[in-house]
């Protein structure tokens, strides 16, 4: 199976061209990204609007060089494969209207990808992994556990109850100064630090999966108020420590969370995305955690963690052979649970 898709859910326009082969691997013909980020720069945030504008602008060029660079013409393609939510419904939206002319125009099937459901299978197209297997999702938007029991089959088991970590670092690295994004330039800062003052571990006394990060922002916040108002100002090694202080609360509070969600039920591995699985502070904290459990870690390369088509394209070949696929009425959700039990639109129970 040839599949082209098409990802618009945020601020990076892209397309890609997947084969999948009947033994069930994969291989990325093509990844093609367009970042939108110095348009968005000014702003200190992605503005919906513009985000809009531009991917109805760079869809096609982006489905063009993805073509081109997999050296694969539309009609030898198989199926075309859009984002169909949850995201900025602008983007989404200039996505799924690109996929259907393309769908009309050359009678493909058209098959509606879940953004997360992208992310969560994954690692089925970079290291095969079987079913059932655990997912930690966690990046600028999201943070969630979801037990993949199949390609259209997912339970969330748990997630945060407000912020993001990616945002809360974001916020974190504004917050004292650093550079946005702010993942890396926290991480970099912590690597001199001391990891003090202690910071709180948000829900770690409860039972079950949740999590919560805003509280550890508005910490981070207090201890430098009151480092300023002893030192007048905040020394440089007192903001390394700072970071390091915030980044061990987050890597602590997801390793014990994920101990947790592997207690649940048998799995075959324990796989990570999302931008904030960059860390190397988290990733060697969660490959100690699935070591414990006995199952391989498993995370796949950074470029195919954050958004990517090819992630996309995947998940509707997936979708494809379980005898999916849609028809031109596709709607664009701005909102889409993976988890059907959360779906409003299914009912419970279904
Ligand atoms: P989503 O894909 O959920 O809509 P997003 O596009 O913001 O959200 P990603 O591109 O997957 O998410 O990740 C970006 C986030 O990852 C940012 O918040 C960034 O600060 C964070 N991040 C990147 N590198 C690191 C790092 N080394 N440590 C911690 N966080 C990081
Ligand atoms: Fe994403």
């Amino acid at each position: 199976l040839t599949i082209l898709g098409l990802e618009s859910s945020c601020d990076d326009t892209a397309a890609a061209v997947i084969r999948r082969a009947p033994d069930g691997t994969g291989a990325i013909l093509s990844n093609v990204v367009l970042r939108q980020d110095d348009l968005h720069a000014a702003f200190g945030g992605v503005v919906p609007e513009i985000a809009a504008r531009a991917h109805a602008e760079k869809i096609d060029i982006a489905v063009g060089q993805a073509l081109s660079d997999a050296g694969v013409a539309l009609r030898d393609c198989d199926a075309i494969a859009v984002t169909a939510g949850p995201g900025l419904i602008g983007g989404v939206l200039a996505g799924v209207m690109c996929a259907k002319g393309l769908s009309a125009a050359t009678g493909l099937p058209l098959i509606g990808v879940n953004h997360l459901a992208g992310h969560a299978l994954t690692p089925r197209l970079t290291d095969r992994l079987v079913f059932p297997y655990l997912m930690l999702l966690v990046s600028g938007g999201h943070c969630q556990f979801l037990r993949v029991d199949g390609a259209d089959d997912f339970t969330r088991l748990g997630g945060t109850i407000d912020d993001a970590p990616g945002e809360a670092f974001d916020k974190v690295a504004r917050l004292l100064g650093l550079p946005q994004p702010g993942g890396p330039a926290v991480e970099a800062e912590a690597e001199t630090g001391m990891e003090t003052p202690r910071l709180p571990r948000p829900l770690l006394d409860r039972p079950g999966c949740d999590m919560s990060f805003s509280g550890l922002k508005t910490a981070v916040l207090r201890a430098r108020d009151r480092i300023v108002e002893e030192h007048g100002g905040l020394p440089r090694a007192a903001r390394a420590d700072l970071c390091a202080a915030f980044q061990a609360a987050v890597r602590d509070v997801l390793a014990e969370k994920s101990r947790r969600a592997l207690s649940l039920g048998p799995v075959t591995a324990f796989a990570v995305a999302g931008g904030v699985a960059a860390n190397g502070a988290l990733r060697a904290a969660l490959r100690d955690v699935a070591d414990a459990a006995g199952v391989p870690f498993v995370a796949p390369p950074l470029a195919l963690c954050t958004d990517n088509a090819a992630m996309i394209a995947w998940a509707g070949a997936e979708r494809l052979i379980l005898g999916q696929r849609d028809d031109l009425t596709l709607a664009a959700r701005p909102r889409w649970p993976l988890d059907r039990r959360a779906d409003p639109m299914l009912g419970s129970g279904k």
